[in-house]
């Protein structure tokens, strides 16, 4: 019989972060080995609890939650949504430009099939969160990479930007705080990216999900509240400042030249139709969430536990021969560099597999992240100090043992 194919729309395709090599993590875990998982930004494993007062409105809230609701979502938890943008200096925000989604991710990916044709371009970031390079090639679009500079400090580059945008290019993402790297884009740059999109007339795709994971006591600056002649649009969500990745609630804000897209939200506005509605519980969450008590600055004020977890993987890291990394400056992940004359490395994929195998701690390679060179790897700073300091130790006596093949 005929093999069944999948669609061509998957050929360029691709998330790693939950690729082979995790597969093969399950496997083993299957097969009774402990592993150390540094691998993705998943917080309720690690013992950080989302806020009680927001389970508990899930909770009060299902008997309520077993019909649809608006396509865009529950209108109090637009409001709310709203008047975070308003805090954030995001200007004329409606309900309606307000759409709540099943995490991020899934207005992600319907944000780019509203937008792009075939061929049409987008200028993502290198390294980047995958998703973003998956979604614009399965809406059929060409990702163009742009380099965020790791010897400054992973901040994008404006020359890199310039060079690459053609009269194909639709629009630029910008992902900030920054996974993977952990960088915090200062407001300057933010401007000359808003001065970019204005002169080549490009949308702005801010994912801004981390805006709340600031380190050291510092502000985030949103895109969307830069400029109001130039199109937004802004993601975030509950499952990183609110550690409830499994709640699945997420939101896009359009919000800027509104005027110009009219043909674009009605897109918009079909796709989320097409899924009638996102996960109604998680929605009743968001209000409490965004109002409530913002436990998140407990764990990132100095000597919270992100901030200790954060230094000593930063430390130890940077301990380890041939290896550097940038201290994240927010967010959850960092990104190392593999000084390519100690470590020689051809395929990344398979080092990770091997420090897998070898070490049974999971990781992610850094092509993963459209990297284009096999000398960076992601991890998370996640577990608890003994549990970091285990799975660096482990990592260093990898490494020591890779230098001596
Ligand atoms: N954007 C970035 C930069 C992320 O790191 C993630 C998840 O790790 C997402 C979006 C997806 O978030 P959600 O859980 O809301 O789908």
């Amino acid at each position: 019989m005929e093999a069944i194919l999948k669609s061509n729309k998957l050929l360029n395709v691709c998330y790693e972060i939950r690729g082979p090599v995790p597969e093969k993590a399950r496997q083993m875990e299957e097969e009774g080995y402990r592993i150390i998982k540094l691998n993705i930004g998943n917080l309720a494993p690690f013992g950080f609890e989302a806020p009680d007062e927001v389970v508990q409105d899930v909770i009060r809230n299902l008997p309520n939650s077993a019909g649809y609701v608006d396509s865009k979502g529950l209108f109090p938890a637009r409001k709310a949504i709203m008047h975070y943008t308003q805090e954030k200096g995001i200007a004329d925000v409606t309900v309606d430009d307000i759409y709540i989604g099943n995490g991020a991710s899934e207005l992600i990916v319907m944000s780019m099939q509203g937008l792009l044709n075939n061929g049409d371009e987008v200028l993502v970031p290198m390294p980047d969160y995958p998703l973003w390079t998956a979604a614009v090639s399965l809406a059929g679009g060409t990702p163009r990479h742009y380099l965020c500079d790791d010897a400054n400090g992973w901040l994008p580059s404006l020359e890199d930007i310039r060079a690459k945008i053609t009269p194909r290019t639709r629009a630029i993402v910008v992902i900030n705080p920054n996974n993977p790297t952990g960088a915090l884009y200062p407001d300057d740059l933010l401007k000359e990216i808003v001065q970019i999109a204005r002169q080549n007339k490009l949308i702005i795709y801010a994912d801004e999900i981390y805006d709340k994971v600031l380190y050291d006591g510092r502000t985030h600056t949103s895109l969307a509240s830069l400029a109001d002649d130039v199109l937004f649009v802004t993601f975030n969500g509950l499952s990183k400042n609110y550690r409830a990745c499994g709640y699945r609630a997420g939101w896009m804000v359009v919000s800027g030249n509104k005027k110009i897209a009219k043909d674009y939200i009605e897109g918009l506005n079909i796709l989320a139709t097409m899924r009638l509605c996102a996960n109604v519980p998680a929605q009743y969450a968001i209000q409490t969430a965004l109002g409530g008590y913002q436990s998140i600055n407990d764990l990132v004020k100095p000597g919270g536990r992100l901030t200790r977890q954060r230094d000593l993987a930063y430390e130890l890291l940077n301990s380890i021969p041939g290896v550097t990394c940038n201290k994240p400056q927010a967010a959850l992940y960092m990104f190392p560099k593999l000084d390519p004359k100690m470590y020689p490395v051809q395929d990344d994929q398979q080092l990770i597999l091997e420090l897998l195998q070898e070490e049974k701690v999971l990781m992610v390679q850094g092509t993963g992240f459209n990297w284009p060179q096999p000398d960076h790897f992601r991890m998370t700073f996640l577990p608890n100090l003994d549990d970091l300091t285990d799975a660096l130790g482990r990592v260093e006596r990898f490494l020591a043992g890779y230098r001596k093949r």
